[in-house]
């Protein structure tokens, strides 16, 4: 009965989008989302448009909803109200589902980037038609959870680790789900009747901080996240760098370890074969010929100092730091962010990583700021809603008589 209810529920949802009508207008409403409560005035700075252009793209905005006008006006210059204007958070939402290789994680947010309700679910496999099912499940209970909020979802993004072709929603290659070829846009499109986009989950991630974290501000950035794999989102020129081909960034398969260890990519000698926590675990185990160690007792041993335990956090750092000199050194970004789920713990390794950086970044590219943040895979998800957030504003209609129809 109750999945009845959900399943109407979803067929009762548009996916409304507002009417922006040209790339300046997203731009435009892109940095009420991003910068608000802001001026017109602070808004044209930013974008190089007239007040003018600004009043005249806001004004539908704030008739349909999506814009607000602060109550408490600023008087920036004397004599001049300045009433500053914000998005109205729940006039989007979109919901964002990390997939891992045997948990789901999905969020749906506002356009402030808030989480409004998350669920979790482990999956007994990670097959294509388990992990879609999964998908669908953890998306109606989210529904549920909007209640009349619900009403304004945008559609649903999902993020995937891998290369993703983003364009067709496909899966190209994963090899920690070990999927090839796999059109999960399509299947989740159809299943859930809602806008669906793939996104592989380091650009999804790239792309929430370059609006609501370390990018905000920055005219370039990267973001590295270190886990299960090392991954890394590049920002530049205005945009999150796609790649020609779909892949860009791959730091985890730079061919810089000196380890026979075989990659999950099937190569040898990539950053991830001795950096992801799982080659870490599988080292620490090795030296100690116990295959029952856990993540939290290999940390222990390394604080106690055992051999193999710091031989393999230093080496895993060393690796990144190399990583990292050759992404700085590459493109000279303002800000590096390392995020990931242990990376706090590992404090022989941030150790290393620096150290291995400072010696290997080139002339000024060493300025780049490393700032170092655990985020959870809800964050991961969350990626994934706001890159389906930018998609819903970047295609919106052309016409402002589409407006709320
Ligand atoms: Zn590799």
């Amino acid at each position: 009965m109750r999945d009845d209810s959900v399943r109407a529920g979803r067929s009762a949802i548009t996916a409304r989008r507002p009417a922006l009508g040209t790339a300046k207008s997203a731009e435009i409403f892109t940095r009420i989302i991003t910068h608000g409560p802001v001026s017109r005035l602070d808004i044209g700075r930013m974008t190089g448009l007239s007040q003018a252009k600004v009043t005249k793209t806001v004004s539908p905005l704030i008739e349909s909803g999506y814009v607000q006008v602060g109550e408490h006006a600023e008087h920036s210059v004397p004599g001049r109200p300045v009433r500053p204007l914000s998005a109205v958070p729940s006039s989007m939402i979109a919901i964002g589902v990390k997939v891992n290789e045997g948990e789901l994680f999905a969020v749906s947010v506002d356009l402030r980037n808030d989480v409004l309700g998350s669920t979790h679910r482990v999956l007994a496999s990670h097959d294509p038609e388990s992990v879609t099912d999964a998908i669908v499940a953890s998306v109606d209970a989210l529904i549920a959870q909007l209640g009349a909020d619900a009403a304004n979802l945008v559609g649903v993004g999902v993020s995937v680790s891998g290369d993703i072709d983003t364009s067709t929603g496909t899966v190209r290659h994963s090899p920690l789900l070990d999927w090839s070829q796999v059109p999960l846009g399509d299947r989740l499109e159809s299943l859930l009747g809602l806008p669906v986009t793939v996104e592989n989950d380091v650009r999804a991630l790239a792309k929430a901080e370059h609006w609501f974290g370390v990018g905000r501000d920055a005219t370039s950035f990267a973001i590295v996240t270190i886990g299960a794999g090392i991954g890394c989102g590049i920002y530049v020129n205005g945009d999150v760098v796609t790649g020609s081909h779909g892949v860009a960034g791959e730091i985890g398969h730079l061919p810089l370890a000196s380890s026979d260890a075989i990659c999950v990519c099937g190569r040898r000698g990539c950053v991830e074969a001795v950096a992801s926590s799982h080659a870490i675990l599988e080292a620490v185990r090795r030296g100690h010929g116990d295959s029952g160690l856990e993540m939290t007792d290999a940390i222990r041993l390394a604080h106690e100092g055992d051999p193999s335990a710091v031989e393999a956090f230093e080496r895993a750092g060393t690796a990144v730091g190399d990583a990292l000199a050759a992404t700085v050194n590459l493109f000279g970004p303002e800000v590096v962010l390392i995020a990931g789920e242990g990376v706090m713990d590992y404090d022989l390794y941030e150790r290393r990583f620096r150290e291995e950086f400072q010696a290997h970044a080139f002339g000024a590219a060493a300025n780049c700021r490393l700032v170092v943040r655990r985020h959870t895979f809800y964050d991961w998800a969350r990626g994934a809603a706001v890159a389906m957030l930018r998609e819903a504003i970047a295609n919106s209609p052309l016409d402002r008589a589409d407006v709320d129809t």
